[in-house]
């Protein structure tokens, strides 16, 4: 099957890179499956996107993205994260406790609102039921 090939990248380092089959991930435009041959396009991911990273063999890449883009040229798809976590990095009690602070109103209201989604983000990419 044709693949094409993929840069995930954060503000922070690189993440990951390689071959895939597919990459699905929603932009503020709307739910993009991107295959090889795409179209050159470049989109803003959607406030608490996950990106799904379907390799050659099969395996499935989940990621927590927070903020960023994500461009396709004929080269492949870059996707630059402000913030990017792997499903399995995550780590769900962290997570859980910071969706519960961000939900306590402690915090001042627009941070917690970035907070409680980025938590969200992060249990869903885990796995987690919310
Ligand atoms: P916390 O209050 O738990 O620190 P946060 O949303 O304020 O959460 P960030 O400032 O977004 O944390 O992230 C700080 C660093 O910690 C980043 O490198 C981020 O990838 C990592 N990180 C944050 N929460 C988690 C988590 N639950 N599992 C794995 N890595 C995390």
């Amino acid at each position: 099957m044709a693949t094409v090939h993929v840069e995930l990248v954060s503000v922070e380092r690189p993440l990951w890179s390689g071959e895939a089959t597919i990459v699905l991930a929603r932009t503020t435009e709307g739910e993009l499956g991107i295959m090889a041959g795409h179209t050159p396009l470049l989109g803003e991911l959607a406030p608490g996107a996950l990106v799904r990273i379907r390799e050659d063999g099969g395996e499935e890449l989940i990621v927590a993205a927070h903020g960023g883009f994500l461009s396709v040229t004929d080269k492949g798809v870059s996707v630059l994260a402000e913030l990017a976590e792997f499903a399995e990095d995550i780590d769900v009690p962290r997570a859980e406790a910071a969706l519960e602070r961000a939900r306590s109103g402690d915090e001042e209201d627009r941070q917690a609102k970035t907070a409680e989604l980025r938590a969200l983000t992060r249990l869903r990419a885990a796995g987690q039921p919310v």
